[in-house]
Protein backbone atom coordinates (compact mmCIF):
# COMPACT_ATOMS: atom_id res chain seq x y z
CA UNK A 1 0.00 0.00 0.00
CA UNK A 2 1.19 3.49 -0.75
CA UNK A 3 1.09 5.94 2.00
CA UNK A 4 1.93 9.84 1.32
CA UNK A 5 2.32 12.00 4.31
CA UNK A 6 0.93 15.87 3.84
CA UNK A 7 3.02 17.35 5.96
CA UNK A 8 1.00 21.12 6.35
CA UNK A 9 2.83 23.67 8.41
CA UNK A 10 0.72 26.91 6.63
CA UNK A 11 -0.26 27.91 10.24
CA UNK A 12 0.90 31.87 10.99
CA UNK A 13 1.13 30.73 14.48
CA UNK A 14 0.50 34.24 15.86
CA UNK A 15 0.87 33.25 19.69
CA UNK A 16 4.37 32.96 19.54
CA UNK A 17 4.69 37.06 18.17
CA UNK A 18 7.08 35.73 15.57
CA UNK A 19 7.47 38.17 12.48
CA UNK A 20 7.48 34.69 10.61
CA UNK A 21 5.50 31.96 10.49
CA UNK A 22 5.80 28.79 12.95
CA UNK A 23 7.17 26.76 10.72
CA UNK A 24 10.45 28.72 10.78
CA UNK A 25 10.83 29.39 14.96
CA UNK A 26 13.66 28.43 15.80
CA UNK A 27 14.21 24.32 17.51
CA UNK A 28 17.58 24.36 19.26
CA UNK A 29 19.65 24.30 15.87
CA UNK A 30 17.22 24.08 13.39
CA UNK A 31 13.68 25.41 12.41
CA UNK A 32 10.57 23.47 13.82
CA UNK A 33 9.40 22.11 10.37
CA UNK A 34 13.24 20.37 10.03
CA UNK A 35 11.76 17.74 12.82
CA UNK A 36 8.70 16.22 11.66
CA UNK A 37 9.76 16.56 8.00
CA UNK A 38 12.69 14.58 8.64
CA UNK A 39 10.99 12.40 11.07
CA UNK A 40 8.72 11.98 8.04
CA UNK A 41 10.97 10.65 5.59
CA UNK A 42 13.46 8.54 7.82
CA UNK A 43 9.92 7.02 8.45
CA UNK A 44 9.60 3.31 7.08
CA UNK A 45 5.83 3.65 6.50
CA UNK A 46 5.87 6.49 4.46
CA UNK A 47 6.42 6.57 0.94
CA UNK A 48 6.19 10.28 0.01
CA UNK A 49 5.39 13.62 1.35
CA UNK A 50 3.87 16.46 0.48
CA UNK A 51 4.92 19.39 1.85
CA UNK A 52 1.92 22.25 2.53
CA UNK A 53 4.50 25.49 3.36
CA UNK A 54 2.88 28.98 4.61
CA UNK A 55 2.06 31.28 1.56
CA UNK A 56 5.32 33.02 0.05
CA UNK A 57 7.73 30.54 1.96
CA UNK A 58 7.32 27.62 -0.22
CA UNK A 59 10.89 28.57 -1.74
CA UNK A 60 12.75 28.39 1.76
CA UNK A 61 10.57 24.93 2.43
CA UNK A 62 12.11 23.04 -0.50
CA UNK A 63 15.15 24.30 0.41
CA UNK A 64 14.83 23.27 3.79
CA UNK A 65 13.78 19.49 2.29
CA UNK A 66 16.99 19.92 0.10
CA UNK A 67 18.99 20.75 3.02
CA UNK A 68 18.14 18.03 4.77
CA UNK A 69 18.04 15.44 2.20
CA UNK A 70 14.47 14.60 2.34
CA UNK A 71 14.07 12.47 -0.88
CA UNK A 72 10.44 12.16 -0.33
CA UNK A 73 9.20 15.13 -0.70
CA UNK A 74 7.55 15.15 -4.00
CA UNK A 75 5.66 18.14 -4.03
CA UNK A 76 5.25 21.64 -1.65
CA UNK A 77 2.64 23.82 -2.14
CA UNK A 78 0.85 27.04 -0.47
CA UNK A 79 -1.69 26.61 2.08
CA UNK A 80 -5.10 28.02 2.69
CA UNK A 81 -6.53 30.27 5.01
CA UNK A 82 -8.20 27.45 7.18
CA UNK A 83 -6.21 24.48 7.81
CA UNK A 84 -8.54 22.43 6.03
CA UNK A 85 -8.09 24.70 3.14
CA UNK A 86 -4.17 23.24 3.53
CA UNK A 87 -5.27 19.60 3.95
CA UNK A 88 -7.01 20.26 0.14
CA UNK A 89 -4.35 21.95 -1.12
CA UNK A 90 -2.00 19.23 -0.04
CA UNK A 91 -4.72 16.54 -1.17
CA UNK A 92 -4.65 18.38 -4.61
CA UNK A 93 -0.68 16.94 -5.33
CA UNK A 94 -1.43 13.55 -3.85
CA UNK A 95 -1.73 10.56 -7.03
CA UNK A 96 -4.86 9.35 -7.52
CA UNK A 97 -3.82 5.48 -6.81
CA UNK A 98 -2.59 6.60 -3.27
CA UNK A 99 -3.64 4.16 -0.99
CA UNK A 100 -3.55 6.27 2.28
CA UNK A 101 -3.38 10.06 2.84
CA UNK A 102 -1.35 10.53 6.30
CA UNK A 103 -1.87 13.89 7.34
CA UNK A 104 0.24 15.67 10.30
CA UNK A 105 0.67 19.16 11.78
CA UNK A 106 4.58 20.35 11.60
CA UNK A 107 3.62 21.93 14.67
CA UNK A 108 3.89 18.40 16.68
CA UNK A 109 7.71 17.93 15.59
CA UNK A 110 8.25 15.01 18.02
CA UNK A 111 6.74 12.39 15.53
CA UNK A 112 7.38 8.54 17.39
CA UNK A 113 7.75 5.88 14.52
CA UNK A 114 5.49 3.49 16.58
CA UNK A 115 2.59 6.12 16.46
CA UNK A 116 3.12 6.32 12.45
CA UNK A 117 2.49 2.30 13.01
CA UNK A 118 -0.50 2.25 15.53
CA UNK A 119 -2.51 4.75 12.99
CA UNK A 120 -1.70 2.92 9.55
CA UNK A 121 -2.90 -0.95 11.38
CA UNK A 122 -6.61 0.07 11.54
CA UNK A 123 -6.83 0.80 7.94
CA UNK A 124 -5.95 -2.71 7.03
CA UNK A 125 -9.30 -4.19 9.36
CA UNK A 126 -11.73 -2.02 7.44
CA UNK A 127 -11.59 1.89 9.13
CA UNK A 128 -11.61 4.40 7.09
CA UNK A 129 -9.65 6.35 9.52
CA UNK A 130 -7.60 6.09 12.40
CA UNK A 131 -5.84 9.31 14.92
CA UNK A 132 -3.74 9.00 17.72
CA UNK A 133 -5.42 10.05 20.73
CA UNK A 134 -5.24 10.43 25.14
CA UNK A 135 -7.96 10.10 27.33
CA UNK A 136 -8.32 13.53 29.45
CA UNK A 137 -7.17 13.51 32.41
CA UNK A 138 -8.15 17.14 33.73
CA UNK A 139 -11.54 17.80 34.95
CA UNK A 140 -12.96 19.78 32.73
CA UNK A 141 -15.37 22.87 32.98
CA UNK A 142 -18.05 24.61 31.41
CA UNK A 143 -17.13 28.41 31.85
CA UNK A 144 -18.74 31.21 30.76
CA UNK A 145 -17.66 34.94 29.64
CA UNK A 146 -17.61 36.24 32.96
CA UNK A 147 -15.87 33.46 34.20
CA UNK A 148 -18.31 31.99 35.91
CA UNK A 149 -18.50 27.75 36.30
CA UNK A 150 -21.60 27.12 34.33
CA UNK A 151 -20.85 23.37 35.09
CA UNK A 152 -18.87 20.15 35.23
CA UNK A 153 -18.20 17.97 31.84
CA UNK A 154 -17.98 14.34 33.02
CA UNK A 155 -14.66 13.07 31.46
CA UNK A 156 -16.20 9.81 30.56
CA UNK A 157 -15.10 8.72 27.18
CA UNK A 158 -13.56 11.62 26.31
CA UNK A 159 -10.23 11.86 24.06
CA UNK A 160 -7.52 14.65 23.27
CA UNK A 161 -6.57 13.83 19.89
CA UNK A 162 -3.78 14.26 18.21
CA UNK A 163 -1.85 14.11 14.73
CA UNK A 164 -0.79 12.24 12.64
CA UNK A 165 -3.77 11.46 11.44
CA UNK A 166 -4.15 8.51 8.48
CA UNK A 167 -7.43 7.88 6.26
CA UNK A 168 -8.37 5.78 3.36
CA UNK A 169 -6.95 8.54 0.13
CA UNK A 170 -10.69 8.18 -1.45
CA UNK A 171 -12.27 8.37 2.30
CA UNK A 172 -10.14 12.06 2.83
CA UNK A 173 -10.49 13.26 -0.68
CA UNK A 174 -14.90 12.76 -0.41
CA UNK A 175 -13.98 14.35 3.09
CA UNK A 176 -12.55 17.18 1.78
CA UNK A 177 -14.75 17.76 -1.63
CA UNK A 178 -17.09 20.41 -0.39
CA UNK A 179 -16.09 23.59 1.41
CA UNK A 180 -16.23 22.25 4.57
CA UNK A 181 -14.05 22.81 7.63
CA UNK A 182 -13.03 21.45 11.19
CA UNK A 183 -10.10 21.16 13.49
CA UNK A 184 -8.77 18.11 12.18
CA UNK A 185 -9.26 16.12 9.49
CA UNK A 186 -10.81 13.14 11.37
CA UNK A 187 -14.05 15.80 11.78
CA UNK A 188 -14.42 16.42 7.61
CA UNK A 189 -14.10 12.42 7.40
CA UNK A 190 -16.66 11.92 10.46
CA UNK A 191 -19.50 14.71 9.06
CA UNK A 192 -19.05 12.43 5.66
CA UNK A 193 -20.04 9.56 7.22
CA UNK A 194 -16.99 7.67 7.47
CA UNK A 195 -15.69 5.51 10.98
CA UNK A 196 -12.54 6.62 12.36
CA UNK A 197 -11.24 4.84 15.04
CA UNK A 198 -8.72 5.94 17.93
CA UNK A 199 -5.30 4.75 18.90
CA UNK A 200 -2.89 5.59 21.73
CA UNK A 201 -1.49 8.88 21.37
CA UNK A 202 1.99 10.27 22.79
CA UNK A 203 2.23 13.08 25.28
CA UNK A 204 5.31 14.06 23.33
CA UNK A 205 3.08 14.66 20.28
CA UNK A 206 2.17 18.41 22.11
CA UNK A 207 1.58 20.82 19.81
CA UNK A 208 4.10 24.31 20.05
CA UNK A 209 1.03 27.32 19.87
CA UNK A 210 3.16 29.28 22.84
CA UNK A 211 6.94 29.90 23.05
CA UNK A 212 6.95 27.96 26.52
CA UNK A 213 5.76 24.85 24.06
CA UNK A 214 8.65 25.55 21.99
CA UNK A 215 11.21 25.13 25.08
CA UNK A 216 9.26 22.35 26.08
CA UNK A 217 9.82 20.45 23.03
CA UNK A 218 13.39 21.79 22.35
CA UNK A 219 14.62 20.01 26.15
CA UNK A 220 12.40 16.49 24.38
CA UNK A 221 14.79 16.46 21.12
O1 LIG B 1 -3.70 26.35 13.96
P1 LIG B 1 -3.45 24.98 14.49
O2 LIG B 1 -2.61 24.99 15.71
O3 LIG B 1 -4.63 24.10 14.61
O4 LIG B 1 -2.51 24.33 13.37
C1 LIG B 1 -2.21 22.96 13.34
C2 LIG B 1 -1.33 22.70 12.13
O5 LIG B 1 -2.02 23.08 10.94
C3 LIG B 1 -0.01 23.48 12.14
O6 LIG B 1 1.05 22.63 11.77
C4 LIG B 1 -0.25 24.59 11.15
O7 LIG B 1 0.92 25.00 10.46
C5 LIG B 1 -1.23 23.95 10.17
N1 LIG B 1 -2.10 24.94 9.51
C6 LIG B 1 -2.05 25.07 8.13
N2 LIG B 1 -2.85 26.02 7.50
C7 LIG B 1 -3.64 26.82 8.21
C8 LIG B 1 -3.71 26.71 9.62
C9 LIG B 1 -2.92 25.75 10.25
O8 LIG B 1 -1.30 24.33 7.48
N3 LIG B 1 -4.36 27.74 7.56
Amino acid sequence: MSVWAILVAAGRGERLGLDHPKAFAKLNDQVLLAEPLRRLDESDWIDAIVLVAPPGWEEPAILLAEELGCGKVSACVAGGERRSDSVRAGLAEVPPDAVVALVHDAARPFLPEDVIERVLAPLSDGWDGAVPGLPVSDTLKKVGADGAVEGTVSRDGLWAVQTPQAFVADVLRRAVASDADATDCAGLVEASGGRVKVVEGDARLLKVTTADDLAKIASLL
